[in-house]
């Protein structure tokens, strides 16, 4: 049996090492789960004897074969919880994070494929992450393209937001922006703002650079404009 301190880094690991595409510095790790350097290093390797991650000092990290499907069954958990917590418990979007952050690692993987059967094998998260299959098999983001990508007059499609702050979740939701809205963008400002008008509503949202640049995006197929 793994903790879920264990658990919390191969999933961090996992997320870090698919941003950078290459090993996770121990600095990297302990600035982004916001502990001592020291104690990441004691865990990574205890993580190593285990043969879940591969650890060279100076370095960094990645995860093994057996380290990468542990990962993804935590993410599924984890995803199928948001959803539904969402759907079934009718909780806000913005609380099913931590919530499914503590349960994540208690429920099995039949109680995960159950989830997935009530719900008619969602293939996203109510954030738009893609929930890994049964097989942990993960579908690869559409576009790469986010909305500080975009041209004025462009129109796009949400595609993914971040799932872990709840002010910024209950702002963007408030505004009629969740994943599969889709927003012409009508302004774009030198120091970064952007505006949008998301198709069903009458008001416009301006969103700060640092938050356009972590929302991601997918192009209209078939669109006229
Ligand atoms: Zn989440």
């Amino acid at each position: 049996m793994l903790s879920a301190i264990m658990e919390d880094y191969l999933k961090a690991i996992y997320y870090l090492q698919d941003e950078t595409d290459e090993r996770v510095r121990t600095s990297t790790f302990a600035e982004h789960m916001d502990v001592e350097q020291p104690s990441v290093t004691s865990m990574v390797k205890k993580l190593a004897e285990r043969d879940f991650v591969h650890y060279e000092p100076y370095k960094g990290v990645v995860l093994t074969d057996t380290g990468i499907p542990i990962a993804l069954e935590i993410i599924r958990h984890h995803r199928l919880l948001e959803r539904y917590l969402t759907e079934r418990l009718e909780y806000d979007w913005a609380e099913v994070h931590d919530e499914a952050d503590r349960l994540e690692h208690h429920i099995s993987s039949q109680f995960a494929d159950r989830i997935a059967e009530q719900l008619g094998n969602p293939a996203v998260d109510p954030h738009g992450d893609p929930i890994p299959t049964a097989d942990l098999d993960v579908s690869p983001p559409q576009s790469g393209e986010t909305l500080a990508d975009q041209q004025v007059g462009e129109k796009v499609r949400i595609e993914r937001v971040p799932d872990h702050d709840p002010d910024l979740l209950r702002y963007l939701s408030e505004h009629g922006i969740t994943p599969t809205t889709v927003v012409e963008i009508v302004e774009t400002t030198s120091f970064g703002m952007v505006t949008l008008d998301p198709d069903g509503t009458d008001e416009r949202v301006a969103l700060p650079e640092e938050v356009a640049r972590i929302i991601t995006t997918q192009t209209l197929t078939g669109a006229s404009n």
